[in-house]
């Protein structure tokens, strides 16, 4: 039995992983400010007798003896992360910089949520871990962005000057139940104006790709990534290559919903990505042949069934 700490382990990546980790037999300490997170998504967990939930800003040292620390604590969508830019970035590097201390002094693993934004809106296309990006160090995705690839940097220095042992790995759109239902993000924003009869809002014309990961790989793939051998820091893709556009994913809920929704195009917001597809050559071969093994329509029926029941607790 390890003992794990999780930073944002009540938001939505967060909780699958501390549901897993204890599933799995390990002690769990999941750490949160709430600020996108919340009780509600560990309740069913806090019977648990490996389960402890701690009110807790990264951007604060925090100490603790652990094993392991999987670092997801940071707004993941963009209105959340553009709610308070500077926010954003202190809890990018600050929360790095406090965790992998921490990491230092008690000689743990640390595991870094980083992100396929790293890459930017990418000219090389599918991205592989080697490509170093195309950013807008002053848009309105740079708190984000920039805040993420200071906090990989922080990452490799700590490493090579401290050995601290880590892993870096890029999460590529992320989608599944416990998804913040106002986050703004395509998939709950889709789902749930599609189980509501509303309009569904495509920004630009629609033909910008993402490829969506289904949260259970996600999970299987950041579990594997901890568990290679010290030598194998990364940067890994971990994402689902199967890209689609976003015409498509508004088509394919509409149909899985029976919805009579309709199409309304908005505007494409500043730096939206065209294009973004993992490369996960590597992760196959690193992460003893990890592969998503979700379809995009198994995992978003389950993500509806999901939304369905919170619409109808709410309108209880
Ligand atoms: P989320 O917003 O649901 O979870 C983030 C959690 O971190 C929330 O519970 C939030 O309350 C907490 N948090 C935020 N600031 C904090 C702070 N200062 N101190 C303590 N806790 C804080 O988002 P998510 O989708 O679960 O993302 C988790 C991680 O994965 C993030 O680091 C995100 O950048 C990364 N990621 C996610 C995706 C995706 O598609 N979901 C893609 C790439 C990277
Ligand atoms: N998007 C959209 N309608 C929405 C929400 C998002 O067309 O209601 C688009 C958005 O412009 C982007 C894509 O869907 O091109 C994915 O957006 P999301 O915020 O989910 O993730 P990210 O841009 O960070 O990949």
């Amino acid at each position: 039995m390890k003992k794990i700490l999780v930073t944002g382990g009540a938001g939505f990546i967060g909780s699958h992983l501390c549901e897993r980790l204890l599933n799995d037999g390990h002690e769990v300490v999941c750490l949160d400010n709430y600020f996108t997170g919340s009780k509600q998504n560990v309740i069913h967990l806090l019977n648990r007798p490996y389960f402890e939930l701690v009110r807790h800003d990264v951007t604060m040292p925090y100490f603790i003896e652990v094993d392991e620390i999987y670092n997801l604590a940071c707004p993941a969508s963009p209105i959340h992360y553009q709610y308070n830019g500077i926010k954003t970035i202190k809890t990018s590097v600050m929360g790095a910089i406090n965790m992998l201390g921490l990491a230092k002094r008690i000689k743990a693993k640390i595991l870094q949520a980083s992100t396929s934004e790293v890459y930017g809106d990418p000219k090389v296309h599918p991205q592989t871990e080697d490509y170093w990006g195309h950013v807008n160090p002053i848009g309105s995705r740079s708190c984000y962005d920039e805040g993420k690839r200071c906090a990989e940097t922080l990452f490799i220095n700590y490493h090579n000057q401290n050995q601290v042992r880590i892993k870096i790995v890029r999460i590529f759109n992320t989608y599944g139940p416990r998804m913040h239902p106002q986050d703004g993000r395509v998939v709950s924003n889709f789902i749930i104006q599609a189980l509501k009869g509303e309009d569904i809002t495509i920004y630009g014309d629609g033909k910008q790709t993402r490829s969506f990961q289904y949260i259970d790989d996600l999970v299987e793939g950041l579990i594997r990534m901890m568990n290679t051998p010290d030598d194998f820091i990364g940067p890994v893709n971990i994402g689902n290559p199967s890209e689609f556009t976003i015409q498509e994913l508004a088509n394919t809920i509409i149909r899985l919903t029976n919805s009579k929704s309709g199409l309304t195009y908005l505007p494409l917001p500043e730096d939206d990505p065209i294009q973004r597809k993992p490369d996960i050559t590597l992760a196959k071969k690193i992460l003893n042949n990890w592969n998503p093994t979700i379809s995009l329509e198994a995992g978003l029926i389950k993500t509806i069934n999901y939304f369905k029941e919170l619409i109808q607790n709410e309108t209880k």
